[in-house]
This record gives structure tokens, C-alpha cells and sequence, in this order.
């Protein structure tokens, strides 16, 4: 079976593509068929990098994980006590810390894990590390503790909708690919839920709850109006976790400007649109800003060493 690389859009990728083009290239285009032990070894390198995952990036999805597998838990009956599920996201956050430091990982199996920092010899010190543990530990404290799984959990099981699926729509002809961390139904209205593990508030947020919205709204076909979105911040004090925002269409409308405008621009770097065809050095490279924390240094800048 031949896999062919599709034009699609999603937040991550337009995050990518406004920091650094050659970043985003390589992302998007440059990996393709790194998975093939034929190719050239400049393309699996480039598939290998690509997985890699900063420990900002790889905390989130640990909790994000636990979190899942205590709503699946629920929907299947069964109730996690808190301990245990400290005591589960201890053990996987140890054990890829393990498997990142024995360097064994190929980029070939979807399990394994390797920090960012490891492929690029920055050490990750105990008080560290210990730091990155009590962190997610109190993320995973403040979700169990909240008055949102309190809710999710008063909810009849027929109202849940979406749980950690890896979703998508179609966009005027391109595939639009999205993630939502939890949505029910209440009354009439559709909630939609996002756990944020990160230390502070950001305004950008909006666009990742706006592209929710409009899902949600073409999906199920329901105004605008219906729909609400909340931010949990896992991280921050009892006082000032949740942010809650009413979705009208004045606010869809901007998400679709956003998106047609985004498509656009990306598009216009592609050799060939019908093939979605693209060119390395069509594809400018930033300049140094966010170089420091990129997983592609060792494929683009000549003074890393591979
Ligand atoms: S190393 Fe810098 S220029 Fe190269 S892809 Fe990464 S961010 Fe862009």
C-alpha cells in the first residue's frame, strides 16, 4: 500500500509554520518515508528527530494519559483511586526516563521515548527531575480533586461525547485534524474541556477552542450559541484553574478568515498544490530564534553535530 502525503491542517502545524518555515518543512514534508529502511539516511534522520519530545511537551502527555486512562476507567465502571493513579504515572514517567538515557530508541516504534534534551546532550539534573515529577503529581492531584471530574462523573455516561479522540472534518476541501481533550452534553448545550499543564494563562488559547467550536458546531450541527468551552489549568492554584468561554458566531466566523487565510499561505510555498509537492529550499529558515529548542538542529544547522 502506498501512503500519500495529503495536504491537511491543524493547530500544531500552523504553530510550526508561523515560527519557522525549514522547521516546518521538515515536519511536514522532509520525514516523509523516513519509516522505509531504503531511504535516504538524511530522511530517516529527519523521521527519527521528528519524534522527539522536549520534557514541557512530554509532561503534558504523560498527564494527559493518566487522565485519559481514569475517564476510561469511569466509562467502563470501574473507579481509580488517586494513589494508584499516582503510582501509574510515576511509573511511565520513570520508566521513559529510562529508556530515553539507554538511547536505544529508533524512531521506528510509536511506544518509545527519547527527550529532546538527551539527543542534544543537555542534561536534565536530579532536582530537575524531581521537579518535572511533583509537577505533573500536582496536575494529576488538581484534576482528580476538581469540580470538573466531579462533574464528568455526575454526568449520565449517554451525555460523554469525545474522550482524548484524534478527530477531524473536512474544511472547504482540506482536511482539518483536531484533539479534544473531553466534551458532554449539559441541558442543551455542548462543553467542551481542554487540560492545560503549563505554569500560566495564554491568550492563544482562543484559536485552539475556536477550531473546537467549529467542529463541533458542523459536526453536530448546532448553533454556536450552544457551545462552551473550558480551560482547566492544572498547574495553578484552586482559585484561578478554569477558564470559561461562550462560543457565538461572530467567533466561528474569525476561525474560518483564520483557517482560509492559514491554508492559503502555506499553499503558496508548495511547488505543486494538487500533489502537495514541496521544496526544501522554498522553505526559508528562521532566523535563530527558535533554533535552541529545535528538534531538527543536528539536519539544518551546520555547526550541530549529528
Ligand atoms: S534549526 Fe532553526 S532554522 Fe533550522 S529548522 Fe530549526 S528553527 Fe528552523
Amino acid at each position: 500500500m502506498v501512503f500519500r502525503n495529503e495536504f491537511s491542517w491543524s493547530k500544531s502545524r500552523d504553530v510550526i509554520f508561523n515560527e519557522c518555515r525549514r522547521k516546518y518543512w521538515f515536519n511536514h514534508y522532509g520525514f516523509w518515508n523516513g519509516w522505509i529502511g531504503s531511504e535516504d539516511d538524511r530522511v530517516k534522520r529527519i523521521y527519527y528527530l521528528k519524534k522527539l519530545a522536549s520534557k514541557e511537551v512530554w509532561l503534558g502527555s504523560k498527564v494527559h494519559e493518566v487522565i485519559e486512562f481514569l475517564l476510561r476507567k469511569f466509562l467502563a465502571g470501574e473507579e481509580v483511586s488517586l494513589s494508584h493513579a499516582l503510582r501509574i504515572l510515576q511509573k511511565r514517567m520513570e520508566s521513559d526516563f529510562v529508556m530515553s538515557s539507554l538511547g536505544g530508541y529508533s524512531g521506528f516504534s510509536s511506544k518509545a521515548h527519547r527527550f529532546f534534551e538527551d539527543e542534544y546532550g543537555i542534561a536534565i539534573a536530579d532536582a530537575e527531575k524531581k521537579g518535572l515529577f511533583d509537577k505533573a503529581e500536582k496536575c494529576l492531584k488538581n484534576f482528580y480533586n476538581s469540580d470538573i471530574f466531579m462533574e464528568i462523573r455526575r454526568a449520565p455516561i449517554a451525555d460523554w461525547i469525545s474522550l482524548e479522540e484524534f478527530l477531524s472534518f473536512n474544511f472547504e476541501g482540506v482536511r482539518v485534524y483536531l484533539s479534544i481533550d473531553f466534551a458532554m452534553r449539559t441541558g442543551d448545550k455542548i462543553v467542551l474541556y481542554d487540560w492545560k499543564t503549563g505554569g500560566e494563562r495564554k491568550a492563544d488559547y482562543k484559536l485552539q477552542l475556536s477550531l473546537y467550536a467549529l467542529y463541533v458546531s458542523e459536526k453536530f450541527g448546532i448553533p454556536a450559541e450552544k457551545i462552551m468551552a473550558k480551560m482547566i489549568y492544572l498547574a495553578l492554584g484552586e482559585s484561578e484553574k478554569v477558564d470559561s468561554f461562550e462560543v457565538d458566531s461572530e467567533l466561528l466566523e474569525e476561525m474560518r478568515v483564520y483557517l482560509r487565510d492559514s491554508i492559503l499561505r502555506m499553499k503558496k510555498l508548495l511547488k505543486d498544490i494538487s500533489d502537495n509537492e514541496a521544496v526544501e529550499d522554498d522553505f526559508e529558515k528562521c532566523e535563530g530564534y527558535w533554533c535552541s529548542r529545535c528538534n531538527f538542529k543536528k539536519v539544518c544547522l551546520s555547526e550541530v553535530k549529528s
